[in-house]
């Protein structure tokens, strides 16, 4: 935006500016952006083409509305205004399957629903991508020896991001959506496993010096972790 909306004065300018602008004398600053004084006055922006829908592609995505098991429930919640997933462009769940390219998978699938679940991603257009989330969908979870649990999403549908927890928080699934968005802007198909952003702070430590970290954030008495969340990145 113009330096002169910084101002009072400068918002009158800018007012008349336009005023000028829309009776044909002059420029309608409204139209100025970072973008276009980036790349000066030239209309032109030379890119493939490929590379220029991957980047559309990423930046706007369209989320299926669906829910499956308890991680739905941190999935309304990443939806809903605490952390408004919306701010990253991925935010506002489509009814149809004919409407959404992203579909998260959030919880256990049953024997009898794999085929359901299975049309409804066929239904969707492409180019389609699947965020796993949760450990019921990675491999079935805490529920996995049960004879109707499906061992994973990827027995029924390619799954292109895995989040695991049980639950994953809304950070973990805000996490694993912008790795999606990163992965489909750089034309990346290959599946990744979002790694729980609480772990980065073990960084490269061994199992066992995490679990020992662990244990030393275990309160005694309640048995509550005291892992601090406000220090959550
Ligand atoms: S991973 Fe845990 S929270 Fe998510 S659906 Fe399975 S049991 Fe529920």
């Amino acid at each position: 935006m113009s330096s002169d909306n910084t101002t009072d004065g400068g918002s009158t300018d800018a007012l008349t500016k336009t005023r000028e602008a829309r009776m044909g004398e002059g420029l309608d600053d409204r139209f100025n952006s970072k973008l276009r004084e980036a790349f000066g006055a030239s209309p032109f922006i030379l890119t493939k083409f490929d590379k220029f829908m991957n980047w559309v592609r990423g930046s706007s995505m369209f989320m299926l509305q669906f829910g499956i098991a308890c991680c739905s429930i941190e999935m309304i919640h990443t939806y809903a205004i605490k952390h408004d997933l919306d701010r990253f462009g991925a935010g506002i769940p489509r009814a149809s399957p004919r409407q959404a390219d992203v579909i998260i998978v959030p919880g256990t699938i049953v024997s009898k629903f794999a085929p359901r679940m299975k049309r409804v991603y066929d239904q969707m257009p492409e180019p389609k991508f699947v965020v796993g989330m949760g450990s019921c969908t990675i491999s079935g979870g805490p529920f996995q020896e049960g004879y109707n649990v499906v061992k994973g999403a990827e027995e029924v549908i390619p799954v292109d991001i895995h989040v695991p927890g049980c639950p994953p928080r809304p950070e973990a699934l805000i996490y694993g959506v912008a790795k999606l968005q990163e992965r489909v802007a750089n034309g990346e198909s290959t599946p990744v496993t979002v790694k729980p952003y609480e772990l980065e702070q073990f960084g490269d430590m061994d199992d066992d010096e995490v679990i020992d970290e662990l244990a030393d954030q275990i309160d005694e008495d309640t048995l509550a972790m005291r892992y601090n969340w406000a220090d959550s990145p």
